[in-house]
């Protein structure tokens, strides 16, 4: 099941799937700010990438502490078909009043940029923020499709890029916008 759309010189793809099945460049994890693993992708992500993702993480850790929410950091992929991962963290839904479409927007156009600024051409997004961080799926799917379509809008190496979603509600919910 997925869709495509052109924008610029870039495909945006909306597909149901697993994100550690992706065959783009680099795929993404919705890490936390502790950035040492936790449940859904970012459990996903390590458990099918092995310790060697972990380990790249924690010598990230150590040298700049925390990875703040809208902000992101790039690893190798271990063991994934993709060769980096780009782990953001997303806002946890407090209600909308405390900045996260914002701070949701960033971590998607971080990933992007730091894809973009190591030449990746492809790139496959899970649902940042709308498992255990309780973002809703309506307003979320927007900034996601949103942000990507803005930034494929401009200049950069990104041929392709990848909305990866795991249910059939979520599906429908990024479908809408395509
Ligand atoms: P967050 O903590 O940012 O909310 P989660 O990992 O809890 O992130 O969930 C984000 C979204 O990813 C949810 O919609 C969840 O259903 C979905 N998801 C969980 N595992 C996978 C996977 N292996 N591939 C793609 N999407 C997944």
């Amino acid at each position: 099941m997925s869709l495509h759309r052109q924008i610029g010189s870039a495909t945006l793809t909306l597909l149901r799937g697993d994100i550690t099945e992706q065959d783009t460049e680099a795929i993404v994890n919705a890490a936390n700010s502790g950035l040492l693993g936790g449940g859904g992708v970012d459990g996903a992500i390590h458990r099918a990438g092995g310790p060697r993702i972990l380990e790249e993480c924690r010598k990230i850790r150590e040298q700049q502490g925390e990875c703040p929410a809208g902000e992101s950091v790039i690893t190798g992929g271990g063991n994934l078909k993709a060769r980096f991962v780009i782990h953001t963290v997303g806002p946890v839904w407090h209600g909308g009043g405390e900045g996260e479409d914002d701070l949701l927007g960033s971590a998607y156009r971080n990933s992007l940029l730091l894809a973009s600024a190591r030449r990746i051409r492809s790139i496959a997004f899970p649902s940042i923020s709308t498992g255990a961080y309780g973002f809703p799926i309506d307003r979320a799917s927007k900034i996601a499709f949103d942000t990507v379509s803005g930034f494929l809008k401009n200049d950069s190496p990104l041929e392709e890029v990848r909305l990866v979603v795991y249910s059939q509600e979520d599906y429908e919910a990024y479908a809408f916008l395509f």
